[in-house]
């Protein structure tokens, strides 16, 4: 095709022409729906996306053609029309077709001033948007007749001519500039970062002009039905007489749509107009099977459509008009649950501040995520990692984030910025994550170098030093506020019921107390598919007589010190057993290496002995004989099972006597007791035998008898390969990712963050494989581990208990591979519910 030659290919939109939303955009595609439902929408016209990107690089479309569809005095806008809404793409132009011909036959029927400010918009907007002069020369001047003259002075002088007068010349530079500002960088990276393909095309709608001026009800105004925050039914929006385009959303003057007592609005202004309205969103509503923000015109009394787009929503209001939708029969329950996104949720179940408790704030800003969370500070991503890996709650501070910020972002609990607004990086992914973010906390001042924040009250605050962030209110508070549960609705509650009908992989949480549990309860979860013991230690009593344990001189002493843990296990155990009602609890047997239970500094060593009564020489020596130069591949695990078999004895026996008071006490459970870092099927016969015995020691003791499953954790690549024998002894595997990816990598989890960013910008890897799981690695591991696995025993149970099993990724692996559950954190329960149900649509 020649350069010169104009391209023809452009649609009017009818009810039968050949629209595409890949080819002509969402726009055109809602449009002709419109149309076909029979709503006033003025004549329109598409161009396909390949035609602009040709318009992009030089080639034109013929202007008059396309204006020949609009009359002999056309009046048209031109909207952008992506494929995808969400890709963004240049701002609309009203008005094209605009000269001083119009202008003073306008001013002849509505009036000097009106006709004045309209074309100076025109002049305005084309000037800046259009032939890209500065905005300074043009803007921010109240309209007049003479401000109109200056303007189109200005444009002559800085465009060597005078304003176009001609519409086909007009129309063709607003396509050129809107062709070209899509492909330009900045639009690209932004739509790129929206999930936008790299050849992602623009498609633009030329429509006719409802001007909203004139002597009868004339305006514009736009119109939703539900709040676009909580989801609830209910008119919104607003109406602004002699206007037009989305000037009533954004001047001070414009009504409200529905009656009100604090001013006029249109229901009263014109009622005949405004139960079209109510009509024509009922009609978008049922057959567009939407929520839809309608942008109307009047002109004359004449009632125009000039635009349909999906509601912007809140996850809570997502969730609950979708929820809506189906229980009105618009679509069905799994296509509401199909419209959720899993990650979604997150927003909706994270805790509040407690409006009851005490608020020290020391900055505020933008409430740009809501919820609330409490961590310690960091400063960096790459500290934000590390803070994870270790299992520490952070909050990222920053001044502002940037792309390379989200894997920092994914390890903190909370966000804060300097800079930023509501669609800054920081807010959009904060969001995206349910990260509770504030961001624009000017009133704060970063030494990032030096690793400290400055209140604007002077009160200074370190890296490490723990605050909390109210993402609900845009305020930071100093230390950790009181929390509220987060409140889940009958609407959540509905759509993760629809949800569980249809997945086909089983939920459980990890939970390590009764306020775990009892959350993971009030979440769905089906089970605790890992209660991690050693977290119950860490009390205060508890943590002496485990000292005492450990310095223990012989088994005898070592058996005293057990004795008195084992009361404060059982009720733990016990305590679980009654949260879970019946549903399946996995304990697994103590983990840690045991140093981990003593002081670390000389000031608590001493402590320690004057605690236990020895010499202070002896503790040290003691100490220091338990350090291990690499704990986590040390006495740990199964080896300190075997080695000193007292401690499972004792888990076992608190375990078991908790199983019989909740069997008593009318309550059926069949606990699960697992073996963490199993290598070798010995290991496993070992520790069996002897709960074994402990079992059949209680059940005679007590005379109530009781059923358990044993299963081992596939934790080391050796367990994975020798899953086979391991099977022999199991009931279930259950694999801990988290320590399994640790070991096949040979990669430590505690330290890896410091260099996670390098290998993922290097494409070492292409995620960090802590958060995301290795499907090629570890997922091999865990495909061979299964199906030696249940060669040997056909009702093997599999799971996966590390930290991926809440990920939609890792959820779609474990079900492809026919895994039994998958057990994660409770506030991800939800998420995984809704995931796994995706997954089974
Ligand atoms: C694991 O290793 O995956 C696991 C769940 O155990 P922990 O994180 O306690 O080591
Ligand atoms: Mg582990």
């Amino acid at each position: 095709m020649q350069k010169t030659e104009l391209l023809t290919d452009f649609s009017v939109i009818t009810p039968s022409a050949q629209i595409t939303r890949e080819q002509h955009g969402w726009r055109a595609k809602c449009l002709q729906r419109l149309i076909r439902l029979e709503l006033p929408v003025p004549e329109t016209v598409a161009l396909p996306a390949y035609v602009v990107r040709a318009i992009a690089s030089g080639q034109m479309v013929d202007c008059r053609a396309i204006l020949a569809h609009f009359g002999a005095d056309p009046l048209i806008s031109v909207r952008p029309s992506p494929e995808n809404p969400d890709w963004g793409g240049p701002a609309t132009i009203l008005n094209i077709g605009f000269n001083m011909a119009r202008h003073d036959r306008l001013a002849q029927r509505h009036g000097q001033a009106a006709a004045d400010a309209l074309y100076l918009r025109f002049v305005q907007g084309y000037a800046v948007h259009v032939a890209r002069l500065d905005p300074d020369m043009f803007e921010g001047v109240e309209p007049s007749a003479q401000a109109l003259r200056d303007a189109l002075r200005t444009y002559q002088i800085e465009m060597d001519e005078p304003f176009p007068e001609d519409p086909a010349r007009q129309l063709a530079d607003v396509l050129r500039s809107m062709a070209r500002a899509w492909e330009g960088t900045t639009a690209r990276l932004l739509r790129q970062a929206k999930g936008a393909p790299a050849e992602a095309g623009l498609g633009l709608v030329v429509q006719q002009m409802a001007q909203g001026i004139g002597q009868g009800i004339s305006g514009s105004g736009v119109i939703q039905f539900v709040d676009p925050v909580t989801g609830d039914a209910q008119v919104k929006g607003r109406y602004l007489g002699q206007s037009q385009g989305r000037d009533a959303l954004t001047r001070g003057e414009a009504i409200y749509l529905t009656r009100d007592k604090r001013g006029p609005s249109l229901e009263e202004l014109a009622p005949d107009l405004f139960a079209d309205l109510l009509r024509h969103g009922e009609v978008c509503r049922r057959r567009l099977r939407e929520e839809m923000q309608i942008e109307f015109t009047i002109e004359d009394g004449q009632l125009s459509v000039l635009d349909a787009v999906k509601v912007q929503r809140s996850a809570r209001a997502g969730l609950k008009i979708a929820v809506a939708l189906a229980k009105d029969g618009v679509i069905s329950p799994s296509e509401a649950v199909l419209r959720v996104e899993p990650r979604a949720l997150s927003e909706l179940l994270h805790p509040q501040v407690d409006p009851r408790g005490p608020r020290d704030v020391f900055a505020r800003g933008i409430a740009a995520s809501p919820g609330a969370a409490t961590g310690r500070i960091v400063f960096s991503s790459q500290a934000a990692q590390a803070s994870a890996a270790r299992g520490e709650p952070c909050i990222l501070v920053r001044r502002e984030t940037a792309p390379e910020d989200i894997r920092g972002m994914h390890s903190a609990v909370a966000v804060l910025t300097e800079r930023g607004g509501m669609t800054s990086h920081a807010a959009v992914i904060g969001r995206g994550l349910g990260l509770p973010c504030i961001v624009g906390a000017s009133d704060i001042r970063l030494d990032t170098r030096d690793k400290r924040l400055t209140a604007k009250d002077g009160r200074e605050f370190r890296e490490g030093d723990v605050i909390t962030i109210d993402g609900t209110t845009g305020e930071a508070l100093v230390g950790a506020a009181e929390m509220l549960a987060p409140a889940q609705d009958d609407a959540f509650r509905q759509l993760l019921a629809w949800a569980d009908d249809l997945r086909d992989i089983g939920i459980r949480a990890n939970a390590d107390t009764p306020s775990d549990a009892q959350t993971a309860r009030d979440f769905g979860a089906q089970g605790i598919g890992l209660c991690r013991t050693e977290h119950m230690f860490f009390d205060e009593d508890r943590l002496v007589a485990m000292r005492e344990m450990i310095f223990a001189d012989t088994p005898k002493d070592r058996a005293a010190a057990l004795a008195r843990l084992l009361p404060m296990q059982r009720a733990d155990f016990g305590q679980l057993f009654e949260i879970m009602k019946g549903l399946p609890v996995c304990i697994r047997l103590f983990d840690p290496p045991l140093h981990e239970f003593l002081p670390h500094s000389r000031e608590g060593l001493r402590e320690l002995a004057e605690a236990l009564d020895r010499p202070l020489s002896e503790v040290t020596r003691r100490a220091e004989a338990l350090s291990e130069f690499n704990p986590m591949l040390g006495m740990r695990g199964v080896r300190l099972g075997v080695v000193l078999p007292e401690i499972y004895d004792m888990q076992a026996r608190a375990i078991f006597e908790a199983t019989v008071e909740t069997v008593r006490a009318g309550e059926p459970v069949v606990p699960e007791i697992m073996i963490p870092l199993v290598s070798a099927r010995r290991e496993v016969e070992l520790v069996k035998t002897r709960i074994d015995a402990v079992a059949a020691a209680v059940r005679t003791k007590t005379g109530v008898s009781f059923d358990y499953r044993l299963g081992v954790m596939v934790e080391t690549p050796r367990a994975a390969l020798r899953a086979g024998e391991i099977a022999q002894h199991a009931a279930f595997l259950s694999f801990g990712t988290n320590d399994l990816t640790q070991m096949t990598y040979g990669l430590s989890r505690d330290d890896a963050g410091r260099f996670m960013n390098t290998y993922v910008q290097e494409g070492v890897f292409p995620e960090d494989p802590f958060h995301i799981l290795d499907v090629d690695g570890v997922g091999e591991l865990l495909l061979i581990g299964a199906e030696r696995g249940r060669r040997t025993r056909a009702n093997l149970t599999l799971s996966i208990c590390g930290e991926h099993g809440g990920n939609p990724e890792s959820i779609a692996f474990c079900r492809r591979a026919g895994f039994d559950y998958v057990s994660c954190s409770p506030y991800r329960v939800p998420q995984a519910r809704l995931a796994a149900a995706h997954l089974a649509l």
